[in-house]
């Protein structure tokens, strides 16, 4: 088979260019015209007949040298693999300094990742990242996924303009194969920075509380609200106004350092950002810390209506609801202002349920059998009346949950526009459906003590774009004249 390829001679050219040139030995054979000569002579000569038999085994080792060559090398071919490329993020505009972040995946490594800018048939290199090439000891990597990241853009690409052009990133494997990876994708040069503005109001804020802040933005954006340490608040256009004039509702959360400096930004994806800070005052607050006693018959309680079904001793059990499941629980509230009305649906004052029994964001230290065992932030208030009270709407909104959700049991979210939220948490009853639009005292369930509660008691708390915030603010009329009204246009 390989010989008559190797006869065919055409056909090992070709095998060896798929092997990628010099590696094989080229092979070298006696012209036929001498060969037939040889024979000839080989009739008299005894002497000249052993040197041709030598000459002929010579030929078939050397024959089946290279069959080995090009058998191992159709191996090697064989065994190597493809490689897989991808973006680490979404890139439609390339500005000054763009971060591209590019994953390329082959188990034998990779050779080189090359990222060009094309734009009018000029062709600008933006990266390059080579490895000495690997072709025939490959065999048996592993080797994980790769991710670079690289700035593309005007600052290194100069002559590259504003305006239509495509982005090229080639990646190749490291193996005998060398199979190449390609992404080509059509992006917009957009250079023009945003620009944003902010009011010139006095913006008092109280740390775990609210605020409310508006601002012009220009330039080239696509993004822009208020950043405060690691959150950030989306904005909205004001109520009829251009869509670049715009307002942010903001918490100051409670676990962010009170000298945090709050700021508006504007951000476009080729990653330009700009800020601009505003007139602000942070009331620092001291929040409580609280020491709350375990029973076994609250722990049996709690673990046995959560998660009947978990394993681990009781302790283990309700440590993993309090741990794992607030945290997700705490996310998928955070979510849902995702689901928020543009427009304002609440007026005047929220309303107040019952007595206060625990106050925003107290700390509780977790005591059983005297020693401390887990440490939580309670977000929200506790609210107590008598059992199985009517709980009412607290302002007008829409109803965006309306179930069970883990340590707050059953739970009604009720959106009121512009990310801001109400919470009602251990309903014994739910009387309302996602969806369905409610008025300030309506009544939406009944108190109750399903999830992580000990008893009948409502747990109320507000959120202002997946933040959760005291919701005191929210109780006072002064303050929402003054804080959020009085910066809005009438
Ligand atoms: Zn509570």
């Amino acid at each position: 088979m390989l010989l008559q390829h190797y006869r065919g001679g055409e056909a090992i050219t070709t095998l060896i260019s798929v092997g990628r040139g010099a590696e094989a030995p080229a092979p070298s054979r006696i012209p036929g015209d001498q060969e037939k000569g040889l024979r000839i002579a080989a009739a008299r000569s005894p002497a000249l007949s052993w040197y041709l038999d030598l000459l002929g085994n010579m030929k078939k080792a050397l024959l089946a040298v290279i069959a080995l060559a090009v058998g191992a090398s159709l191996l090697l071919l064989a065994l190597s693999s493809a490689t897989a490329l991808s973006l680490d993020r979404e890139v439609r505009v390339i500005g000054a300094e763009t971060l591209v972040g590019v994953k390329a995946e082959n188990p034998h490594g990779i050779r080189r990742i090359t990222a060009t800018i094309e734009q009018e048939g000029r062709t600008f290199k933006v990266f390059e990242a080579t490895h000495p090439a690997r072709r025939f000891f490959f065999l048996g990597k592993s080797e994980p996924p790769q991710t670079v990241n690289f700035i593309a853009g005007t600052k290194t690409a100069q002559g590259l303009r504003d305006g239509k052009a495509r982005l090229m990133i080639e990646a190749v494997g490291n193996d005998l194969r060398g199979h190449t990876a390609r992404i080509d994708i059509p992006v917009e040069v957009n250079t023009q920075p945003p620009r944003v503005v902010a009011d010139g109001f006095q913006h008092y804020i109280n740390q775990g509380g609210a605020e409310l802040v508006t601002f012009k933005v220009s330039g080239y954006w696509t993004e822009a609200g208020v950043r405060v340490g690691p959150y950030t608040f989306r904005s909205f256009p004001m109520p009829g106004r251009p869509e670049n004039e715009r307002f942010s509702l903001f918490a100051f959360p409670w676990d962010v350092d009170a000298n945090t400096v709050p700021v508006v930004y504007a951000r476009n994806p080729s990653g330009a950002e700009a800020t601009a800070q505003f007139w602000f005052k942070v009331f620092p607050k001291k929040f409580r810390t609280r020491d709350l006693e375990l029973s076994d018959a609250f722990l049996e309680k709690v673990v046995q209506q959560i998660d009947p079904s978990g394993s681990g001793d009781l302790l283990e059990r309700f440590l993993r609801i309090n741990r794992d499941m607030r945290r997700q629980n705490n996310q998928t509230l955070a979510d849902l202002r995702f689901k928020t009305e543009e427009r304002f649906l609440w007026k005047g004052p929220f309303l107040r349920y019952g007595k206060t029994e625990s106050l925003f964001a107290d700390t509780r230290n977790y005591i059983y059998r005297g020693k401390a065992v887990d440490r939580q932030t309670h977000l929200g208030f506790d609210l107590a009346d008598v059992q199985q009270a009517p709980v009412r709407a607290a302002n007008d909104g829409k109803v965006v949950w309306a179930a069970d959700l883990g340590i707050y049991g059953n739970t009604v979210v009720i959106d009121h526009g512009y990310g801001l939220q109400s919470i009602y948490g251990h309903l014994s009853e739910i009387a309302v459906k996602p969806g369905a639009m409610v008025k300030k005292g309506e009544q939406i369930g009944r108190s109750g003590a399903t999830g992580l509660a000990g008893g009948d008691h409502v747990h109320f708390s507000m959120q202002v774009d997946g933040v959760q915030v005291t919701p005191v603010e929210w109780w006072d009329e002064h303050w929402i004249q003054d804080r959020i009204l009085s910066k809005l246009p009438s």
